[in-house]
């Protein structure tokens, strides 16, 4: 055995660890970083960018559809698979390119290898130990399943659905989460006939319930099928077929069925408990400083209960590095993190549904404002109909944001900044948003609020 030293030795090079690595070494700590298969992790290989290069090419399909509308002359000839992998792939070497040159660039110590926790803040690789001051579990997730449901042939999870070198006839998505939803748009831009199956009772079962029902409008436009309030109930798959059987008798037929029900931290057989971590259900259970029960252990990302994001990966690892160097930072809450769904059209969202305001401050306490988009010019241009509803205390600050249309993902961040800095209405109203824009939305339903509406009633 080798035993090696270092300031913090983080386990996982994903989002949250490697974001941990980075901040460290500016802060000028010595890190070790152990990654079992490529520095990046779920988001770059196989999540948030391969999927987004795959809804790019979704929108660019739906462009070509819809040229002559516009008194474009083109046309639509279909999906060629290889050149969808070609560009996804190319985009997402660039970006592992980039990753790697700035790692080392950093001066972190990359240690190839499946790691485990050792007592004492130490990580083991093989028949090496990595032993810190401090040591970051950021070891991220996987996709779950459902009793009785195995995954191979046919049934696909996100991963496979990735890999798929074929344009399917049928898909059957069961999950209208995040994942369920945004395979479900790409596919029916591609020309797929989807269903999507939801046990709860609204797509996007997370986000407030009008930005759910103006995503299920868009969808049944689409013609995107989904069965909501329906749960999985077995499944039989042949050669050339699987049929899905849900409780209430329905049966589907599909080419394929992509199991979207969520994603596991991956923590089993990984040491944790052994060297005094706390897991419940898997996940690492922390203090709010993300401190484990294991003393110098910290934990990162997706084995953290709460939203299994990138940026709150990345906020976690910056915020534990901080933390470690003795810079008292300070932790964004989930509530207050932004989240997208990049479908078509995108939903976008931070703070809270008006739902939990009410919770929180009473039915009178709150009040809330739903600017359509078909009032906004620059939305009439590009095609694309949804809704900014902003949600305040009374007489208070604003407390949620809830966006659906193209592109909206790009608007939530000044959403974020209202909500963050605990901004009222009549502050944000003054300030002015150019001309036709869509954010010009968020500044209508400010205006609203304020009291002084401007293209609305
Ligand atoms: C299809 C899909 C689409 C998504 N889209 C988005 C999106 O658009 N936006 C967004 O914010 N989030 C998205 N996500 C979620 C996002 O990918 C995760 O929240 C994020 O990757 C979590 O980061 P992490 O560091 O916790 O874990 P990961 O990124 O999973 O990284 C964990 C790393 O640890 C390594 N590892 C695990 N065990 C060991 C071990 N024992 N030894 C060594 N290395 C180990 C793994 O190989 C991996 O590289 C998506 C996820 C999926 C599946």
């Amino acid at each position: 055995m080798t035993e090696f030293v270092a300031d913090v030795v983080v386990l996982g090079g994903g989002s949250g660890g490697y974001a941990a690595a980075l901040r460290l070494a500016e802060l000028g700590k010595d890190v070790v970083l152990v990654e079992k298969h490529k520095l990046g992790g779920t988001c770059l290989h196989r999540g948030c960018i391969p999927t987004k290069a795959l809804l790019h090419a979704a929108e660019v399909a739906d462009a070509a559809r819809g040229a002559a509308g516009i008194g474009v002359v083109a046309s639509f000839d279909g999906i060629d698979p290889a050149g969808v992998r070609a560009y996804r792939e190319g985009i997402v070497a660039k970006k592992f390119k980039g990753l790697e040159g700035l790692i080392s660039a950093r001066g972190i110590r990359v240690v190839h290898g499946e790691g485990s926790l050792e007592s004492g803040a130490a990580v083991r690789v093989g028949d090496d130990v990595y032993r810190g001051s401090d040591v970051i579990l950021a070891t991220g997730s996987y996709s779950r399943t459902l009793p009785g449901l195995d995954i191979g042939g046919r049934v696909l999870t996100s991963e496979q659905a990735l890999d798929l070198d074929v344009v399917p006839e049928r898909v059957v998505v069961l999950g209208g989460g995040v994942i369920g939803v945004e395979f479900a748009s790409v596919w029916r831009s591609f020309g797929v006939e989807v269903t999507i199956v939801e046990a709860l009772p609204h797509l996007l079962p997370a986000e407030d319930v009008s930005s759910s029902k103006a995503l299920e409008r868009a969808f049944r436009k689409r013609g995107i099928g989904f069965q909501l309030g329906r749960r999985f109930s077995s499944l039989t798959q042949t050669e050339s077929s699987v049929t899905v059987s849900l409780d209430d008798g329905t049966e589907l037929e599909a080419d394929y069925v992509l199991v979207a029900v969520g994603r596991g931290p991956s923590t089993a057989g990984l040491g944790f408990e052994e060297a005094g971590v706390r897991l419940d259900r898997g996940f690492v259970q922390t203090d709010e400083r993300l401190r484990t029960t294991a003393a110098h252990v910290w934990a990162v990302g997706d084995i953290v209960p709460g939203l299994q994001l990138a940026h709150r990966g990345f906020q976690q690892g910056i915020f534990v590095a901080e933390e470690i160097a003795g810079l008292s930072p300070v932790l964004v809450p989930d509530v207050d993190v932004p989240r997208v769904a990049y479908s078509h059209p995108e939903v976008a969202s931070v703070g809270l549904t008006e739902a939990q305001a009410q919770e929180r401050f009473g039915a009178d306490g709150v009040r809330a404002y739903e600017y359509n988009l078909a009032g906004n010019g620059r939305s009439e241009i590009i095609g694309t109909s949804g809704i900014v509803k902003i949600v305040r205390r009374v007489d208070g600050p604003v407390v949620g944001a809830h966006l659906v249309g193209d592109r909206v993902g790009e608007l939530i961040t000044e959403a974020q900044l209202a909500v963050g800095w605990e901004a009222h209405p009549e502050d944000i109203a003054p300030f002015v948003h150019a001309h036709p824009t869509q954010s010009e939305a968020l500044g209508e339903a400010f205006l609203a609020l304020a009291g002084k509406p401007l293209h609305a009633l």
